[in-house]
């Protein structure tokens, strides 16, 4: 006979050695189960069957030959190592049957616990364990799980039977919990279950034990593809071919009286990063028990008392561990009478401030070197310690009471609380008369955005992650839910109708702009002591989350490539800008610096300027405004590069649509309401982001170029003066031919030469172009020859690529990643496959007609780990994001060159 292939791969004390360690074909489950056992942990024999069986097991609904005949061999080397026999009807070795995928897929797929039970050696159990109650209880719950898990006999028609028969013995017995149940009633449940297993299927339960394995690890592979675990594959863009692996191991158990108990432990705090042992523990308690909830678990500090042995044995594998993996571990533990046993280990979760105190940590420990820490903290995470945060108790309080309204996008991370307000303008009123407010709109336009300034907070009832909303807020640090479809905002009569309740102009509302959800009232928060010190309003401290963070971000520096800028257009915001590690402003939207007092009436009388020479007078008074803008923004930023756009959006933004502002702005400006009206009108568009907007309104009214151009030398000019060096970048939006950004750099640099002579002084600059239209990415080799450089405005680029609105995919969009279409909302995380196609034409195109040519990103994405990793493989020069968001560029950045 050909020597057979092993198929199975053991692990444990006793145990031969598996010769597989890896995760891809033992799932994570057995992986750490593999390493706990290389480490000498005490861990309870056992074997992995390995996730290509699954894949075998998937094509022919059959194990693969000679697989049975090995796992029984197996089996009885498990039985030998413990002195016990599978079936045996004195010393019955007890096993369980559990899924584990390559990536942790909670709950998802099948478990089945105490297999090898049968009316035999469910006596020989309560006569070795001493314990009649004990035995009878994991019978029955063996019955009950393989009769639903294996045989299928709990659906939607019956119902879970298993479950009744204990409470009719609970009816019965008068008690209202498992563990009051005396032995002979869980005897009746274990009986009834096994009589209705034949009733049902016309067969006995299977009494062989393995029998029963080989049903058991069936069913455990067949789980990789029900419903459920298909549905979470998708969300999580894991691939079906993946498979699972199954873990067969000796069963320990928690609830063998006092000295028994169950648990887990992180080995170092996960909320805080602190370096305590953590976790909690319930005795003479099973798994279940914690996870269903009965019974309150006892944090773990208290073992030290209870069990001192086996306290510091956790404490000494906790190092064990640490020292192996150099990484923070969470683990699943049983004690059985007084002996302790590892059942899992793995890589634990944890929150940003956690992440950052533990990389830093380890590197002080020397488990770690800086550039490994690096990579052990999620890049998104770091937005945690900046945002503002709820008081958790305070928030899970509200929960509990039922105040939960609706669920959003969770568009500006972060806590707001404050009271209702449905209009911008309400919202500054309200805002100076010191009140906190929360600001909801139907949808927001850039006439919202000095209420979106004053509010702490922004809901949205429409508009997905790249809508006006979700990046202003984002921009501003301000939170925001965005797309919030559960509920109705109706501005007019200033209500908003959510969760079956209705909400006024006034009453409390809190924001959770990290998780995307609204609840009603009103709830604590706290400003981030981190951003704190960041913004120089708190002294830094010497070891505190502030000094870790800067610690994680002065290592990415060191490592990083790619620069980082801001998209900022005001002086406070490029402050901050400086303050988080910005090298310059990527994107300055000129539009956003109109909504002042005293801007926004002279760019509205220019709009509505009825020949050439009201508009000129109404540019006039544009330019010493707008020049001051440059000024504070070039002083800001102190010799840095400033990316500047000229005006983008559709004009018929800053103009009001409803009659009644449109009368009060005629009287405002001393216009025809007539007048107004028809401008609005005429201006009118089906498709207005696919219309008179970009580069296109500088083209037909060149003097709206001219003035700002004006303005951008001047405040050069005026810098140069007072010996500040000064750097302007114009950049020009939506150009699609190389034509056009030919005719703007034309006119500009005929500007800079007039104002040159008119100041004495020449300002370098640059002329460069946004690409955010396919026909610009398409032909950038022909648009190249005309650029100083080439900033990807992804979101438009995202929105024209896919011809999906920014604006309103939500109602839609959300059904595409759901299905995994797209594994993320290609507004966040750019669509690598389609626009990262283009991207990439684009850069190649652009420099081989113009070597070195210097290309950056300034859509949102630029802020958005994954799509920070494809600039570094593109070789872009840098990435522009909003303020807040340059941390988690700065790090995504230096952990793009570490993963190349
Ligand atoms: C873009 O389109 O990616 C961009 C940065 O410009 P805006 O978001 O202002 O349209
Ligand atoms: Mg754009």
């Amino acid at each position: 006979m050909a020597a057979e292939r092993r198929r199975v791969s053991p692990f444990g004390a006793g145990m031969p050695r598996g010769r597989i360690t890896s995760r891809e074909l033992l799932g994570g489950k057995g992986a750490g189960l593999a390493e706990m056992t290389r480490l000498g942990l005490p861990v309870p024999p056992g074997f992995t069957l390995p996730t290509t069986i699954c894949t075998e097991f998937s094509a022919g609904n059959r194990l693969p030959a000679g697989l049975r005949e090995q796992m029984f061999r197996t089996v009885e080397k498990i039985g030998e190592v413990l002195d016990r026999g599978f079936g045996d009807p004195d010393r019955p070795l007890l096993v369980s049957v559990r899924s584990g995928a390559r990536v942790s897929m909670p709950g998802m797929m099948d478990t089945v616990l105490n297999l090898g039970l049968n009316h035999s050696t469910v006596e020989g159990l309560a006569e070795d364990s001493g314990d009649d109650r004990f035995a009878w209880d994991a019978y029955r719950r063996f019955v009950a799980m393989y009769g639903d898990v294996v045989l299928g006999l709990c659906d939607e028609e019956h119902g879970n039977p298993f479950e009744a028969f204990l409470i009719r013995e609970k009816k019965r017995h008068r008690v209202g919990e498992d563990h009051e149940l005396p032995a002979e009633a869980l005897r009746r449940v274990a009986e009834s279950g096994l009589a209705y297993v034949q009733d049902r299927t016309g067969r006995p339960f299977p009494s062989s034990p393995q029998e029963q394995l080989v049903g058991a690890v069936k069913s455990v592979f067949q789980s990789w593809n029900n419903d459920r675990a298909r549905a979470y594959r998708r969300m999580h863009g894991i691939p079906d071919d993946w498979g699972t692996a199954v873990n067969v191991q000796a069963m320990v158990f928690g609830n063998l009286g006092a000295d028994s108990g169950t648990g887990v432990a992180f080995t170092r705090d996960p909320a805080t990063g602190e370096k305590v042992l953590y976790g909690e523990y319930l005795l003479n308690a099973q798994g279940e028990d914690v996870v269903a909830g009965t019974r309150t678990p006892l944090p773990i500090a208290l073992l030290e008392k209870a069990m001192p042995k086996v306290h510091r044995e956790l404490l000494r594998l906790r190092k064990v561990l640490e020292d192996h993996f150099g990484d923070m571990q969470d683990v699943e533990f049983t004690i059985e009478r007084g002996e302790l046993f590892l059942l899992q280990t793995r890589t634990g979760k944890r929150t940003g401030a956690a992440a950052v105190r533990i990389a830093t940590d380890l590197v002080k420990e020397r488990r770690l070197k800086p550039e490994e820490a690096l990579l052990r903290i999620e890049a998104e995470s770091l937005t945690q310690l900046l945002a503002p945060v709820f008081s958790v108790r305070e928030k899970d309080k509200a929960l509990a009471a039922g105040r939960s309204l609706a669920r959003g996008l969770n568009a500006g991370p972060g806590a707001a609380t404050g009271r209702l307000v449905f209009t911008a303008r309400d919202a500054v009123e309200w805002a100076a008369r010191g009140e906190d407010v929360v600001l909801a709109r139907q949808e927001t336009s850039p006439e919202d955005i000095r209420g979106m300034q004053a509010a702490r907070g922004v809901l949205t009832q429409h508009g997905g992650m790249t809508s006006h909303a979700a990046l202003v807020a984002r921009q501003m640090g301000r939170v925001c839910v965005a797309g919030c479809g559960d509920a109705a905002i109706d501005a007019g009569r200033k209500r908003l109708a959510a969760g079956g309740r209705i909400l006024h102009e006034g009453d409390w509302v809190s924001l959770d702009g990290t998780t995307g959800q609204v609840v009603e009232g009103r709830i604590p928060t706290h400003e981030s002591p981190v951003l704190k010190v960041v913004v120089g309003a708190a002294k830094p401290t010497r070891d505190g989350d502030d000094a870790r963070f800067r610690q994680v971000l002065a290592w990415a520096d060191r490592v990083r490539r790619l620069k980082v800028r801001a998209n900022a257009d005001q002086p406070d915001q490029a402050e901050l800008a400086i303050a988080l590690g910005a090298e310059g402003i990527g994107l300055c939207r000129t539009e956003h610096m109109f909504f002042g007092e005293e801007k926004l009436p002279a760019m509205q009388r220019m709009i509505l300027a009825d020949g050439p020479e009201a508009r000129q007078a109404a540019l006039s008074a544009i330019l010493p405004l707008q020049q001051k803008d440059f000024e504070g923004l070039f002083r800001a930023m102190a010799g840095r590069p400033v990316t500047i756009r000229t005006l983008d959006p559709p004009l018929h933004e800053f103009l009001p649509h409803d009659d009644k502002e449109i009368r009060e702005l005629a009287a405002r400006l001393e216009l025809p309401a007539r007048q107004v009206r028809e401008r609005v009108k005429a201006l009118h568009e089906s498709n207005p982001m696919l219309g008179f907007r970009g580069c296109r309104l500088t083209w037909l009214i060149p003097e709206i170029l001219d003035v700002q151009a004006r303005a951008i030398f001047r405040a050069a000019a005026t810098l140069r003066g007072e010996g500040k060096t000064v750097r302007p970048e114009i950049m020009i939006p939506l150009v699609g031919h190389r034509a056009e950004l030919a005719a703007h750099r034309t006119r500009i640099e005929a500007i800079a030469a007039e104002e040159a002579a008119r100041s004495g002084t020449r300002v370098s600059f640059k002329v460069g172009t946004m690409i955010e239209v396919p026909r610009a990415a398409l032909t950038a080799g022909e648009i190249a020859v005309e650029a100083d450089f080439f900033s990807f405005g992804t979101n438009d680029l995202t929105q024209t690529v896919l011809a999906m609105s920014r604006d309103d995919g939500g109602t839609f969009l959300p059904a595409y990643v759901d299905a995994g279409v797209y594994g993320k909302d290609p507004f966040v995380s750019i669509d690598v496959d389609g626009v990262g196609r283009l991207l990439a034409l684009a850069v190649k195109e652009g420099r081989r007609a113009r070597p070195g040519l210097k290309v950056g990103i300034c859509g949102e994405h630029g802020g958005d780990p994954a799509s920070v990793e494809l600039c570094e493989k593109l070789q872009l020069d840098y990435v522009s994001c909003s303020p807040f968001r340059l941390p988690v560029a700065r790090l995504a950045a230096a952990q793009a060159v570490l993963r190349a």
